[in-house]
């Protein structure tokens, strides 16, 4: 009973678990491919990330070789200045070595010689020098204010000489008393750097930039000099990363275009510089999105067909499981029925077997219901109703009619033959309405077909005399006046009356009258052989004889037999002389029926006749010799 109800209970969830697992399936396929989503993302971003550090290490690299060029060449002529001086025979000798130079510079824009008061004294320029001084330069400024020997990189400056935007990187140089002799210096144009910067694709939203590490930008991707020179040490990079670290990388909203950047920077050990290489995370994961969005439609529109499909099955599921529990509720109505229904309730399959047999089996045809289940419903069949039974059975499996009667005769194990009366009724799949058995509910009619056999008895028999009565005379004469038109044979009928047999009741007895007539009848009875000849009480001390086959001349052999049995009865009638005996009149007529005559022509002729018979003076045969009977 447990376990009944438990896998009842699973049964009626399988709907909800059916469903629960769609969902979950949904929930798995959307979750999975959002973390895979997550995963490429990040993938992307740890490359652009690696990207951005690379980008800073190599342009860092560029911008000290570049850097290490121009002090090398600096180095050099600040020695042979230093050693030689700067009178006007030494200057020619570096201004030739300069013209030497000036068109194999490569990365150095130009290289300046100053004289301890900021004259020029000599240049790689094509410019007339002897007017020109750059005393006021932060750079000259700086040198002659420190006797340290070390290279100095100054800020963005616009050249004198050319108009362009430059950066310098000078270097003091003294007179051979050690006091401040002048400055060399080498510039590298800004655009140079930018040129080089726009080689590399950083996105649209991505830039190099080159910095000194006081915050003043020296070179950026794309500036078309409009962002030189501008100090940038308010900057986080500034403010906070590289108190920070040298290098490093770090993530960061822009306040300017609110655009989040992924950004690398780097510091040089030589040279107060820093590059910072950035990229635009939305440049970044512009394919990853794209590409996101394609497999984001793919995912609902999968994920939507499983809902779809899943809601579909889910809701047959249900239906089906409604129409399962309806089923059994209908199975268990049925059985609760059968078993307390007196009617022995079967059901047969197609193949004739009994499937199901109520307990009602034991009374009806005295078997136990478990005994007859599996055997065949017409094993106990009468022998002579197994045609008609089975002939039934097919035409109503055959779906010719749904349901039916019959009343036929079986075997009780105990009580020998049985009338029993099934109602048949066909069953058909629920699913596809073909039919798939046959349902018989089965009652023991014995006691009533008895009945109504003795009822019908009864009906056709006159009880005194047990003969035939009139009514049964009219059916009989009926038919026999159909088969006789139809063989065109000779059908005769007598009628026959008792004589005075008021008189013989006033005289013995309506007891005794009683008596008389059962002995009239028996003695009529005993004179017919013929199986289709029928004698008949017609009513009251009268009777009939119906002669089938029969013409005039036999018909009148057989009114004197009659005559004759009556008369050998030799019953005492003392009111009928001169033999005081109980006698009868006969009236004989014969036709072939089917001529002009009617079957009502016949009776009233042989009626007739019989009249004659009583104005004659009773006791004899009279045959109506109008319908060719001879009397
Ligand atoms: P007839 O020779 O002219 O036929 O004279 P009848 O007396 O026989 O004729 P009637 O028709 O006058 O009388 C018939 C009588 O038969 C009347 C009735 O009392 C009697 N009878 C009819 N049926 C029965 C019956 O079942 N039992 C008895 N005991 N008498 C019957
Ligand atoms: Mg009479
Ligand atoms: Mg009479």
């Amino acid at each position: 009973m447990a376990d009944l109800s438990r896998s009842d209970w699973r049964f009626r969830a399988l709907p909800i678990l059916a469903a629960a697992f769609v969902f979950a399936a949904c929930c798995a396929v959307v979750a999975l491919s959002l973390w895979r989503e997550a995963a490429l993302r990040d993938a992307d971003l740890r490359s652009a990330e690696t990207d951005v550090a690379n980008m800073a290490r190599s342009m860092m690299q560029h911008a000290e070789d570049t850097l290490e060029v121009a002090e090398a060449t600096l180095l050099g002529l600040a020695g042979r200045l230093e050693q030689r001086g700067t009178d006007a025979q030494s200057v020619n000798a570096v201004q030739s070595f300069l013209d030497s130079r000036a068109t194999s510079l490569g990365r150095i824009r130009g290289l300046f010689v100053y004289d301890a008061d900021g004259r020029w004294l000599a240049t790689t320029e094509n410019v007339d020098i002897s007017d020109l001084n750059n005393s006021d330069r932060a750079y000259f400024r700086h040198h002659r204010s420190n006797d340290d020997r070390k290279t100095f990189l100054g800020d963005p400056v616009r050249s004198r000489s050319g108009g362009q935007w430059i950066i310098t990187v000078s270097k003091r140089f003294n007179r051979p008393d050690g006091a401040f002799g002048g400055v060399v210096l080498a510039t590298v144009d800004i655009a140079y750097f930018v040129r080089y910067f726009a080689q590399y694709d950083m996105g649209p939203n991505g830039a190099i930039a080159l910095l000194k590490d006081s915050g003043i930008l020296l070179a950026r991707t794309n500036d078309d000099g409009s962002l030189v020179g501008r100090d940038m040490s308010g900057t986080p990079l500034f403010q906070k990363e590289l108190r920070n670290a040298r290098t490093a990388l770090y993530h960061f909203t822009s306040p300017l275009d609110g655009i989040r950047r992924i950004s690398a920077y780097r510091t040089s050990d030589r040279h107060p510089l820093v590059v910072l290489a950035t990229q635009s995370e939305t440049d970044v994961l512009a394919r990853w999105r794209s590409g996101a969005i394609f497999r984001g439609l793919i995912v609902i529109v999968l994920v939507v067909g499983l809902l779809v499909v899943g809601f579909h099955l889910v809701q047959q599921l249900e239906s089906r499981q409604k129409m399962a529990l309806l089923l059994a509720a209908k199975e268990a109505d049925f059985r609760l029925l059968a078993e307390s229904s007196s009617d022995m309730v079967t059901r047969i399959g197609l193949d004739e077997t009994l499937l199901y047999v109520s307990p009602s089996a034991l009374t009806v045809v005295g078997w136990d219901a478990g005994r007859l289940t599996g055997t065949s419903a017409l094993a106990g069949v009468h022998r002579d109703d197994l045609a008609r039974v089975k002939a039934v059975v097919s035409q109503i499996k055959s779906g010719a009619t749904e349901e039916t009667r019959i009343l036929c005769r079986a075997r009780h194990r105990e009580r020998g033959t049985v009338w029993l009366e099934s109602t048949l009724r066909v069953t058909r799949d629920s699913a596809s309405g073909a039919i798939d058995g046959v349902v018989a509910i089965t009652r023991d009619m014995t006691e009533q077909t008895d009945l109504q056999a003795r009822l019908a008895d009864m009906a056709a028999t006159d009880a005194l005399t047990r003969l035939p009565n009139r009514r049964t005379f009219e059916d009989r004469f009926k038919a026999e006046w159909d088969l006789g038109a139809a063989g065109r044979t000779g059908l005769s009928v007598i009628m026959i009356d008792v004589d005075h047999f008021k008189a013989f009741n006033d005289t013995y007895g309506h007891d005794a009258g009683d008596r008389c007539l059962e002995a009239v009848a028996e003695a009529l009875t005993s004179v017919v052989h013929r199986p289709r000849d029928l004698v008949a009480r017609y009513g009251g001390e009268e009777f009939v004889v119906l002669l089938p086959d029969t013409d005039a001349i036999g018909c009148e052999t057989v009114a004197h037999q009659l005559h004759a049995a009556v008369q050998a009865l030799r019953i005492p009638h003392v009111q009928t002389p001169p033999h005081y005996r109980v006698s009868i009149s006969l009236g004989g007529a014969t036709t072939i029926p089917g001529t002009t005559e009617t079957a009502a022509a016949l009776l009233k002729s042989a009626d007739a006749a019989l009249y004659v018979a009583k104005r004659a003076g009773r006791n004899q045969v009279s045959m109506n010799s109008r319908l060719g009977c001879a009397a």
